[in-house]
């Protein structure tokens, strides 16, 4: 009696958490049509105007020298997001499936931000952290997912078993580690400090 009025109990809570991510799911939805809806009167004036007219008005920076840095990030960050599907299917090591292209390149992950570990990615394009190991190897995209996480707004995050990775690298990998496996792994930090 008491186990069956418990059960109940959990059975409403749980009710009441589906419902719960099914309104933010909703919310998600509502959030992303409105942004791609209007997508160009959000990142004209958030990428270009407000980053240009800010130095001007906050610490009187001159006109030129403001549109000139706005449009020199914008090159730059093109530049680096375009280097992903450049260098790092050109140049550096395939650990995991030496049958593809796409390489580890710790350059461009440094400036993109985690975004080079990218035979990996290719390997495993469903794992959230875009690499095997996490945000100390040059991925602070991972960090702050992680973050995220921890504060509850990211979940349901996706990475494949230890061993799977290990198989496929034993398999189809080129036999190198570089940093992307390297020899320092999480488990073996964590012995360290134990
Ligand atoms: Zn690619």
């Amino acid at each position: 009696m008491h186990s069956r009025s418990r059960s109940r109990a959990e059975t409403r809570r749980r009710y009441a958490a589906i419902e719960l991510r099914k309104d933010v799911r909703f919310l998600d939805a509502v959030f992303f049509l409105f942004f791609f809806r209007y997508f160009i009167l959000i990142m004209v004036p958030m990428c270009f105007i407000l980053p240009t007219v800010i130095p001007v008005y906050a610490w009187n920076e001159t006109w030129d020298i403001s549109a000139s840095s706005v449009l020199v990030r914008y090159v730059l960050g093109l530049n680096f997001t375009f280097s992903v599907n450049s260098f790092a299917h050109l140049w550096g090591n395939r650990p995991y499936n030496r049958t593809l292209k796409s390489t580890e390149n710790p350059v461009v992950s440094f400036f993109t931000v985690g975004e080079g570990w990218h035979n990996y990615h290719h390997c495993f394009p469903w794992d959230y952290k875009a690499a095997e190991l996490s945000f100390y190897r040059l991925n602070l995209t991972t960090a702050f997912i992680d973050f995220m996480a921890w504060l509850g707004w990211a979940y349901d995050l996706k990475t494949p078993n230890p061993e799977l990775v290990d198989k496929l690298c034993e398999n189809k990998g080129d036999g190198t580690n570089g940093l992307s496996r390297g020899k320092v792994g999480i488990s073996e930090i964590s012995d360290t400090v134990q």
